[in-house]
């Protein structure tokens, strides 16, 4: 397929204008990224079901019939989809702590709360920013304060997912490293090869397990493809050579 797909760099709060020049040379589709997520949310008026439960989204589609762009979230299912095909971690019965509340945060506690048989733990540097969670009445918003405090008096977590952008910066969450011990840790950053600063750290605490993000990158993308040319690609094989250039 003869497609032009390319990274465009938009610094926070400039998303409606780039969208704006973007379509009018073309553009028909897009994915956006940290930390644009939200801003986009904020500013497409047609969403998809998942985008406006999620509060997110990550995948734009051109409709020329009402000359706007309709917003999909494919993070969401993506990561379920890297889970089943990728890994063997049933997370219906595991006990989960999900760190960060950003746009990849939120589409992840959008399907895991609908696929959990345990309330989700979620964790934020800035709580307030966060307090909107609170419309999922099982979920558990703590700071990093709280949740530190009560490490040795609950137990532990099955998985731990780090959604938030700290490997992006080579930086660390204030998470307590008692937390990672026996735990299946997940980093959503994609490292190229090389582990994140959080792979490493829960490496060295004796987590369970630990997996980078390219799984839910390759899974995400696949849907954000099927949106564009409604026909879902065989993804595995994109997996598996992304996996063998590392
Ligand atoms: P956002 O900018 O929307 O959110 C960032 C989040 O990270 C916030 O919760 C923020 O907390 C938190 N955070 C940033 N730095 C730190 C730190 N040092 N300590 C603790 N918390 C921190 O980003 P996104 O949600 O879009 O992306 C988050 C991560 O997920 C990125 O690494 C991104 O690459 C990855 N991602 C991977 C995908 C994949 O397909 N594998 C898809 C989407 C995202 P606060 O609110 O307190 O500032």
């Amino acid at each position: 397929m003869d497609i032009d797909y390319q990274k465009i760099l938009t610094p926070a709060g400039t998303l409606a204008e780039a969208l704006s020049i973007f379509s009018s040379a073309g553009g028909v589709g897009a994915n956006i990224t940290a930390p644009l997520k939200q801003e986009a949310f904020a500013l497409i008026p047609q969403l998809s079901p998942h985008a406006r439960t999620a509060g997110t989204l990550n995948t734009l589609k051109w409709d020329p019939s009402t000359q706007q762009w309709f917003g999909e979230n494919t993070d969401g299912q993506g990561f379920l989809n890297y889970l089943q095909k990728y890994t063997s971690i049933d997370i219906a019965p595991a006990r989960i702590l999900l760190l960060g509340a950003g746009g990849a945060a939120r589409a992840l506690i959008d399907v895991l709360e609908q696929n959990l048989l345990q309330p989700l733990t979620v964790v934020n540097r800035n709580v307030e920013k966060a307090q909107d969670l609170k419309r999922y009445p099982r979920l558990e918003l703590l700071s990093y304060v709280e949740l530190n405090r009560q490490i040795n008096q609950t137990t532990q977590f099955d998985i731990i997912i780090n959604a938030t952008s700290s490997s992006l910066h080579q930086q660390l969450p204030p998470l307590d490293s008692a937390w990672l011990k026996n735990s299946i840790v997940i980093d959503l950053a994609y490292a190229h090869g090389l582990s994140t600063p959080f792979m490493d750290w829960a490496q060295s605490h004796h987590a369970k397990s630990v997996d980078d993000g390219l799984g839910m990158l390759v899974e995400q993308a696949a849907l954000s493809f099927a949106l564009w040319f409604d026909n879902i690609p065989d993804s595995k094989p994109v997996y598996q050579q992304l996996r063998s250039r590392e």
